[in-house]
């Protein structure tokens, strides 16, 4: 099949890559000319595992190509994806802009009928929107489903070749067959993984489950709190309620406070969606409530330990990704500890293994970027780890005590195990275990 997908950020070029690899013809767009040309080179934008092996063959066997020029794209292609970003508005909601701006462009380009599929997560009615904003454009005929994305950075590419679901959200039963025969390769594992459901409820089902997770992550966060406030251990109680089929043990881990360029705006966006519809959001908005609290979490069992006036103290900072597996920095929860802790008179000293790039972004020469670990540690009166890389889960503990100026680690993702940590005469402070 000869598709277009327009947006090549984390979740346009996964999914170009992907169906290039399952044997169409792909052609990724973006209004970023440098963008494209470093892909043209297979130099890809981001860090995602797989992905560059995945380009450089498809490109090379000609069935990926990256391009700006999106008449030429909509010309050729069948079916076009719209994978751009959805960005948050001021109030909350999301700000459809280059969608429709992307749908105008689709609409005047069109020269025969085209089926045009939203990948961007949107709120609830955008199909229709993008659908009139086709038509008001062009008489050719075009069919508008909805087919939100559930990938997770760090892995993209195993989440969209074995997916859990696929959800399409359609009008016709053209549609429905186009895209269950796009999507019949990466659904076969059995199951009924296929979900085809009205346009509306597609575009709802992406920020529920979306504000389901986060709701989790806020709940085990308070739970956190609380063990810490009564004595109990949060990693002991997690195990007790996971055993629990109707709870699961995924996703009960408390830690920083959850960020990235989904949750935070999905929550919020849902709860616009929500006020607007006159509906009560009062569980959405306790959820992004508590995690705004949530990510003062770090600085705050920081200062309680080296004081309020943080001058002349060095604090070692390890990870600053959202999360693990990604260079992606959006809403990390690093951002306030790292600003709040220079705010104090600080020295920080910073390691991510793939987000030092985006880290200068942030932060300019603030900072102290170390190459690794232990260069960051030296030092340093406190070592804060924020993200759960798998290069931090096993160091050479005997190393990082004669580094640090004080043995005292604040393990936002209960990466050690306290009490041997305190046998190896560290000051361990985790997230939920045992008294703050
Ligand atoms: P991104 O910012 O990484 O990429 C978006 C791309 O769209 C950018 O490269 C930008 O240059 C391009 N773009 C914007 N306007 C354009 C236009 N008019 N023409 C051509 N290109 C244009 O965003 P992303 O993280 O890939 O997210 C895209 C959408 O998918 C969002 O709605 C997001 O909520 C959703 N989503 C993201 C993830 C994720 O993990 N990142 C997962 C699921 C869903």
């Amino acid at each position: 099949m000869h598709l277009a997908v327009v947006g090549s950020g984390y979740v346009g070029l996964v999914a170009g890559a992907c169906f290039a690899e399952t044997g169409n013809d792909v052609v990724c767009v973006d209004k970023d000319a440098g963008k494209i040309e470093r892909l043209q080179r297979n130099e890809i934008p981001i860090y995602e595992p797989g992905l560059e092996d995945l380009v450089r063959r498809n490109q090379a066997e000609g069935r990926l190509r990256f391009s700006t020029d999106l008449p030429a794209a909509v010309r050729e292609a069948k079916v076009i994806f719209i994978a751009v970003g959805t960005p948050p508005n001021e109030d909350g909601s999301a700000d459809l802009s280059h969608v429709l701006d992307v749908a105008g462009e689709i609409g005047r380009a069109m020269d025969g009928p085209r089926l045009v599929v939203n990948k961007s997560t949107v709120p609830v009615g955008t199909a229709d929107r993008v659908e009139a904003a086709i038509r008001s454009v062009t008489s050719q005929p075009v069919d508008v489903a909805s087919n939100p994305e559930f990938l997770k950075e760090g892995a993209a590419i195993e989440d969209f070749m074995r997916p859990d679901r696929v959800i399409i959200g359609v009008q016709t039963d053209a549609a429905r067959a186009a895209l269950e025969a796009l999507y019949a390769p990466f659904t076969r594992r059995g199951g009924d993984r296929f979900i085809v459901m009205d346009r509306r409820s597609a575009e709802l089902t992406k920020y529920a489950a979306n504000a389901m997770l986060a709701t989790r992550i806020s709940f085990m966060n308070q739970v956190a709190a609380l063990c810490e406030a009564l004595g109990a251990d949060v990693h002991l109680v997690r195990a007790g309620i996971g055993s629990d089929q109707r709870i699961g043990r995924a996703f009960l881990y408390p830690g920083p406070g959850y960020g990235g360029s989904c949750f935070p705006k999905d929550v919020k966006a849902l709860v616009h969606m929500a006020k607007e519809a006159d509906v009560a959001a009062d569980v959405l908005e306790a959820v992004e409530a508590a995690n705004a609290r949530q990510k003062q979490v770090l600085l705050d069992k920081t200062r309680q330990r080296l004081g309020a006036d943080l001058a002349g103290k060095v604090v070692a900072v390890w990870g600053l990704a959202f999360k693990a597996e990604t260079d992606d920095m959006r809403e990390s929860p690093s951002i306030p500890l790292v600003e709040g802790l220079l705010a104090g008179g600080a020295r920080v000293q910073v390691h991510d293994p793939r987000a030092t790039e985006s880290a200068r972004a942030i932060f300019g020469d603030r900072v102290l970027y170390a190459a690794d670990p232990y260069s960051a540690a030296h030092g340093a009166d406190a070592l804060v780890i924020v993200t759960e890389w798998l290069v931090y889960r096993n160091p050479d503990l005997d190393r990082l005590k004669l580094l640090l100026r004080r043995p005292l680690v604040i393990d936002g993702r209960n990466l050690f195990d306290p009490a041997r940590m305190r046998s190896l005469g560290f000051e361990h402070v985790g997230i939920g275990r045992g008294r703050g």
